[in-house]
């Protein structure tokens, strides 16, 4: 069994941006700036965008958080997303989700120009994605993607099992393990809670992707021995031995499955670090300006 290691894959893609940046500033080209929006005071919002400015910082960009009051409305909200659109010196900006409850997260988003929309969370970087045009690919499932691509991972041919299908995770990353390309050129299998027999279809995977948010939910007795299992579950569980009296759990029940895999991401060091990466090479892109020229 190998570990894939996101913690260290993850440095390694930041060393590469930072240098490909540092090229770009001796030339005498601005950096690429990333801008966040922020609203209300939520602290898994507060750490992801703390993060977001930290990982900036290691690439070389410049970063910016734009902080809203949670009464802020929702037209105010657009018009501010409208600035940042017509902003020249921001190459790509993220919208920090949750909002709060009186503002229409779709209307949002959608507000948001698809050429900076580097969380490829746009209707139409999601379309494109979807017919395997050039565009912004969601983070985490894009992350995912580079860790079967560095660690050499076989996908062609192979059943993939994707529990969960969420516009983030779920959907994005199946789109793009059947892609026509390798990574990818798996046979999908996506599984939800209404899905009957999950325990037997997760029997079959080669690969499973593990992204529903319940900790420890797949067992060893689910798992094919030699299968490749991605954990992007996070969740937070009470740990009074820690100072911040929780850790964070993924959706495998790491100790027992480990055994019987040929690859798997532990949780934290997996697929979480990739995810901000994957923002970071978007945010490049962005400024290069190459995504959409074609
Ligand atoms: P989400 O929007 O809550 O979606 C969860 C999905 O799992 C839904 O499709 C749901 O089915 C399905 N599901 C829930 N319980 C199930 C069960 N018992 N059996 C089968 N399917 C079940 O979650 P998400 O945003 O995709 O996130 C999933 C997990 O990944 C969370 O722990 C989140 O924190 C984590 N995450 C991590 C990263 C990272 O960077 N590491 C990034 C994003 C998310 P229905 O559609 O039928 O409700």
């Amino acid at each position: 069994m190998q570990i894939i290691d996101g913690k260290k894959t993850a440095q390694d893609i930041k060393k590469e941006i930072a240098a490909e940046v540092a090229a770009m500033v001796e030339a005498g080209q601005r950096p690429p700036h990333l801008a966040a929006i922020l609203v209300g005071n939520d602290g898994g919002s507060e750490t992801y965008v703390a993060n977001k400015v930290k990982a900036c910082e290691d690439c070389g960009f410049e970063s910016s958080t734009l902080r809203f009051d949670d009464t802020i409305t929702e037209d105010q909200l657009i018009a501010e997303i409208q600035r940042l659109n017509e902003d020249p010196n921001v190459d790509g900006f993220i919208v920090q989700l949750p909002l709060p409850k009186h503002i229409n997260e779709e209307r949002v988003i959608e507000a948001i120009d698809y050429h900076k929309d580097v969380d490829g969370f746009q209707p139409i970087n999601v379309g494109r994605l979807s017919i395997g045009l050039p565009c912004f690919k969601s983070a985490t499932p894009s992350g995912i993607i580079e860790l079967l691509d560095r660690y050499g991972i076989e996908t062609k041919g192979k059943h993939a099992v994707v529990i969960g299908r969420s516009n983030i995770v779920g959907k994005p990353i199946a789109m793009l393990l059947m892609q026509k390309a390798q990574p990818g050129d798996c046979t999908v299998t996506v599984c939800h809670s209404s899905t009957k027999n999950l325990k037997e279809i997760c029997l079959q995977a080669d690969i499973v992707i593990a992204a529903l948010g319940r900790p420890e939910f797949v067992k060893e007795d689910m798992i094919k021995p030699g299968a490749v299992v991605i954990d992007v579950g996070t969740t937070r569980v009470p740990d009074a031995s820690r100072p911040s009296g929780y850790r964070l759990c993924g959706d495998v029940d790491y100790a027992n499955v480990a055994e019987k895999c040929s690859f798997i991401t532990p949780v934290p060091g997996g697929v979480g670090p990739m995810t901000i990466c994957s923002l970071m090479k978007n945010t490049l892109l962005a400024r290069k300006g190459e995504v959409f020229n074609f």
